[in-house]
């Protein structure tokens, strides 16, 4: 079966992700096909009805939606919701025969719950499937449909091609991580990474500018040399280096600070729970924890700990009396 053949569609949690997910869907899938959607916040629901009326059906509840349908997708904040939209009675996924409906999980969370409520649905529901697949790209990639899938199992598994064709109607890229929760710890590994890199580059460029540098040029010699990434690329934290990246926005859009410390905190939960050894964790942990408290970064794009570091944000004004003056 191929994912166009599917035509009753759950999904569950229509926030800042979900709810451009389902209208990537609504848009794409076959015409006799329908998304049975459902979120805890009724106003959610109304809109996604009232923009694809007849295609996206309202549901009470998760287990209405898992009822409804033969493939589901959850994406919700954290563990805490996934247990509940999955494992809660009388309303959860779980609650009814689940025989061999397909369950997807995109939220980012804990590998841990997402193995506990795997083991549930092996126990109780031995035809059913469950896979983690969390998701990067933000909230303007899940509006373009361009985000990226990693997929909790192996590139043999039997079902990764429709897994693949399905999740491909949302995004661009699906990669097969390995195993289940594998997509989890690779999407905690890569914002590790990424979160660090973005408080290396913003040290790096308060440095540079402080020391008379003006951030373009610093942000060229990286780009061609070998602190050469993605964050300075696209996503500088300096404002007015990188035109549409957040930071020149007053750090608006992006990916909020407090998902990151989220994010960050996970990873190094993981890297505890596998005895990896972390000489950044703690550090990097503490910089998200102050950026997501302070009032003057909570809300906005992550790369905002050059403000948090006290990086030069009126670096162009500076630089345009140093030249008057010379
Ligand atoms: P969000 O808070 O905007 O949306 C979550 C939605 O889930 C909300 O509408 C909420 O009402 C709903 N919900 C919560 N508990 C529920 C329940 N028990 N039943 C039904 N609905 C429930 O969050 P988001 O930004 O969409 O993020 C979702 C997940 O995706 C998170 O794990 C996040 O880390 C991850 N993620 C977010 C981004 C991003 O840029 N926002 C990027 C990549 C991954």
């Amino acid at each position: 079966m191929t994912a166009l053949e599917y035509s009753r569609v759950g999904f569950i949690g229509l926030g800042a992700m979900g709810k451009p997910m389902v209208e990537q869907l609504a848009a794409k899938l076959p015409a006799h096909a329908h998304v049975y959607v459902h979120d805890v916040v009724q106003a959610s629901i109304d809109e996604l009805v009232a923009k694809f009326a007849g295609k996206v059906i309202a549901c009470r509840s998760a287990r209405e939606v898992a009822e409804s349908s033969e493939v589901i997708i959850t994406m919700v904040p954290e563990g805490a919701h996934v247990r509940s939209v999955y494992l809660a009675e009388p309303n959860g996924i779980c609650s009814i025969d689940l025989q061999d409906r397909i369950l997807i999980d995109c939220s980012t969370i804990d590998t841990a719950t997402n193995l506990a409520v795997k083991q549930r649905i092996t126990d109780s529901h031995g035809r059913a499937s469950f896979y983690d697949a969390p998701v990067s790209g933000g909230t303007l990639g899940a509006q373009k449909g361009t985000i990226a899938f990693f997929l909790g199992c192996a590139d043999e598994d039997p079902k990764f091609a429709m897994l693949s064709s399905l999740l491909r109607l949302m995004g661009k890229q699906v990669i097969a991580c390995g195993g289940a929760s594998l997509g989890l710890a690779s999407k905690l590994c890569n914002n590790y990474l990424s979160g660090l890199i973005a408080i290396a580059s913003a040290e790096a460029l308060s440095t540079g500018i402080k020391a008379g540098l003006d951030p373009r040029v610093l942000s060229r010699v990286f780009a061609a040399g070998t602190a050469q990434n993605a964050i300075c690329d696209r996503f500088n934290p300096c404002p007015g280096v990188v035109a549409d990246a957040p930071s020149s926005s007053g750090y608006r859009g992006g990916f909020k600070v407090q998902l990151m410390k989220k994010d960050f905190a996970l990873a190094v939960d993981l890297a505890g729970s596998v005895g990896a050894r972390l000489v950044l964790g703690d550090v990097g942990l503490r910089t998200y924890e102050s950026a997501a408290e302070d009032p003057r970064c909570r809300d906005l794009d992550s790369r905002v700990v050059f403000r948090l570091l006290g990086g030069d944000e009126k670096w162009e004004e500076r630089l345009a009396q140093q030249n008057g003056q010379n």
